[in-house]
């Protein structure tokens, strides 16, 4: 099975692809820990990214579909994914169907702009593993650290307010077209983010066992 996950930044799909993710026994592989990671380890592209995500634009397409085609050829792969965070424009999508890369599902995760803007504000991630929490919503069970793995929480430098609300135009310039482009496709279906975390998770799983259209 492979399945995109698609949404506004701080929409939910890293949580939720998690729990799909643990569901299925696939995995998720999210370009935005990808990127993050080549950051910290300073390789090549990861020092040519930085710039763009701190002021949270796009990472050149060149950049990023390289990182994801390296990813996609791991064992691992092999029984299908959950892609987090890509594609994220129309140009990436092209590059996954000329990867030849079948996509079954995309998932789109409906949640207000205000929502986001709350969310990823008081969004804490996990230095270590990736895990995200929120200071009000989904506080870890072990304070600063990961619930997880132990690890340091912190806050990432692209959810500060300024960055947050360009975030949001670049997914509603770019990444939102491609609801057309999977719809027309009859690959795209819709869960509505509720308050409680449970509540959409049970949604996803809905949308994801739904008739196709
Ligand atoms: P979020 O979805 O919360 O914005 P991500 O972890 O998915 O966070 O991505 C963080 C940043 O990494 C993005 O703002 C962008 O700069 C970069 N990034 C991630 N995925 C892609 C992609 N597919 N194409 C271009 N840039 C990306
Ligand atoms: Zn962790």
């Amino acid at each position: 099975m492979k399945l995109i996950f698609l949404g506004a930044p701080g929409a939910g799909k890293g949580t939720h692809a998690k729990a799909v993710s643990e569901k299925l026994d696939i995995p998720t592989i999210s370009t935005g820990n990808i990127i993050r990671e080549a950051i910290k380890q300073e390789t090549m592209a990861g020092l040519k990214a930085r710039a763009f995500v701190e002021k949270g634009r796009l990472v050149p397409d060149g950049i990023v579909i390289e990182m994801l085609k390296e990813r996609l050829s791991a064992n691992d792969c092999e029984n299908g994914y959950i892609l987090d965070g890509f594609p994220r424009n129309t140009a990436q999508a092209e590059a996954l169907d000329s990867m030849g890369v079948v996509i079954d599902r995309v998932l789109d995760l409906e949640v207000e702009d205000h929502v986001i803007e709350e969310r990823l504000t008081g969004r804490r991630v996990c230095e270590s593993c990736g895990a995200s929490y929120h200071v009000v919503y989904n506080p870890s069970l072990k304070g600063d650290h990961c619930a997880e793995c132990g690890g340091r929480l912190i806050t990432r430098p692209d959810d500060a307010p300024e960055v947050v609300k360009d975030r949001l135009r670049v997914y509603h310039e770019q990444t939102e077209p491609l609801k057309g482009y999977y719809k027309a496709l009859g690959k795209l279906f819709v869960a509505v983010g509720a308050d409680e975390v449970s509540e959409t998770t049970r949604r996803v799983f809905e949308a994801l066992e739904a008739k196709a259209p």
